[in-house]
């Protein structure tokens, strides 16, 4: 059972000299002199509300402008496919589709005009856990979160759990993806760039039984870069836009090498070199389906084909989930896609990773706990069997900005502040984020970094143009 006493926030709660909403907030590692360390969104900084009002932050950006266009998308793409809903499910399923444009017009309408967050109504096995956790911020704060005023982690996956909602309430349509239109047209378009990364991959396999240490070196690296990059094509940032990978992202790596702000590639490298030795699992969670995921899939299948492990876990998520995060679904017909594919590499890679699937050298889980508000700091206690199953991986890749931010509790770090410190005990084993920058947080940069990149680019932070790979060792699974 949880402890929602001890987690009514998912931001560490001491020491600090307030927790409310849009004042300031300190814990373990942030930096008190400047008065960082805030929670992000709405409440502690930004989404609005924030103690000064910072109606310019990236928080009240997304809330005020991306997540409406998200949700109008949403209601125009779902009532565009009423003919084949249709065809597909009679009068009845076209009475769930109008209920779905309904619930979402209506969602679309609070988050407008900041109204109250209120509680799930539909059976999903975790919306006891969404409500409990209203109902404590309720009761704590002696009023309803909103969108405007609370932190922008919470409020921003409570949009997704509501999109979730009206889908969940349908009679016959409590399958249905309103993203996956989006997520498939996204691998369709890449399908060039997919072509030429697989023909390249299937060469540097051949290659690997006869390479040498530093050839194996320089494998990892590029293909660690390629699902890195791999995550500038995001639905959800660019507010469900197209988003396709069309040049090739081989030919990017090298201009793309010095927007890399930190690499901990060395250690990362370091520790698949200890897999060597051991039978353990590598995780992958994921973030987005279409092109991202063909990177992720190919450096799957590199650390396999490099010895370092002979099983890598997947995880996706189990509903529909920032526009174009992977589900189950998504993983399954992307594999489907490949293997009747007309280009041979694709027909190749789909038909031998469908094999994986079944010989168990793959495996996906999709854990309830991704599509919770809760950050990483708080695996333990909301989902302790899946901090075990991360404590048993070698190392595990956490991809893109949500992960991300999840990971370091969305607070205000001071740039400077090392990424063990934000983690905040979240150490089931070695983890690596491989993340560009799609939201105002970053740490672990050098001194006088920060400056110097916002020199460059004024929207460094937030425009996918810059990167990390930042790699934590310390392991503390209990
Ligand atoms: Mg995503």
């Amino acid at each position: 059972m949880f402890d929602f006493d001890l987690y009514i926030y998912p931001v560490p709660r001491q020491p600090a000299n307030d927790v409310m909403p849009g004042k300031a907030y300190e814990g373990e590692g942030v930096d008190r002199v400047n008065g960082r360390g805030r929670e992000r969104g709405g409440g502690r900084k930004g989404a609005g509300g924030g103690r000064k009002g910072e109606v310019s932050s990236f928080a009240f950006k997304t809330i005020k402008d991306r997540l409406p266009v998200i949700l109008s998308k949403i209601a125009d793409t779902v009532y565009r496919s009423k003919v084949k809903v249709k065809e597909e499910n009679g009068e009845d399923g076209l009475e769930d589709l109008k209920a779905i444009v309904g619930s979402i017009s209506k969602l679309r309408n609070e988050v407008q005009t900041n109204k109250p967050v209120i509680p799930l109504v539909d059976d999903r096995s975790d919306t006891p856990v969404w409500n409990r956790y209203l109902t404590e911020v309720t009761e704590r704060d002696q009023a309803p979160p909103k969108w405007f005023v609370s932190p922008w982690l919470y409020v921003e996956c409570y949009m997704y759990r509501r999109i979730q909602e009206a889908v969940e309430k349908c009679k016959l349509l409590q399958k249905y993806d309103v993203f996956e239109d989006q997520k498939k047209k996204a691998l369709m378009d890449s399908q060039d760039a997919v072509e030429v990364l697989f023909t390249y991959l299937k060469t540097i396999i051949h290659k690997v039984p006869s390479a040498s240490e530093d050839d194996i070196t320089e494998y990892v690296t590029e293909f660690i870069q390629i699902s890195l990059w791999g995550n500038k094509c995001d639905l959800s940032i660019s507010a469900s836009q197209e988003n396709a990978q069309t040049e090739s992202i081989l030919d990017q790596l090298h201009h793309l090498a010095p927007n890399i702000l930190i690499d901990n590639t060395q250690q990362v490298l370091k520790r698949l070199r200890e897999g060597l030795d051991v039978n353990q699992d590598i995780s992958i969670v994921l973030d987005n389906a279409g092109f991202e995921l063909i990177t992720d899939l190919c450096l799957a299948e590199l650390l396999l084909a490099c010895g370092f492990t002979t099983v890598i876990r997947f995880h996706g998520k189990a509903m529909p989930w920032f526009v174009s995060d992977v589900t189950m679904r998504d993983f399954m017909w992307t594999l489907e896609t490949l293997s009747e594919s007309g280009h041979e590499e694709m027909k190749y890679f789909g038909n031998l990773w469908k094999n994986r699937l079944t010989d168990g050298s793959w495996i996906i889980n999709c854990h309830d706990f991704w599509t919770l508000p809760f950050d990483y700091s708080l695996m333990k206690n909301y989902a302790p069997d899946l901090h075990k199953l991360l404590s048993s991986s070698l190392i595990t890749f956490f991809k893109g900005d949500l992960n991300y931010r999840k990971l370091v509790g969305d607070l205000s770090w001071n740039t400077t502040v090392k990424f063990e410190t934000s983690l905040r005990g979240f150490h089931p084993n070695p983890v690596c984020a491989l993340r560009t920058c799609k939201a105002d947080v970053v740490v672990g940069l050098q001194e006088g970094q920060a400056d110097e990149v916002k020199v460059k680019d004024d929207s460094w932070m937030v425009n996918g143009n810059w990167a990390i790979i930042s790699y934590c060792g310390k392991v503390q699974p209990n």
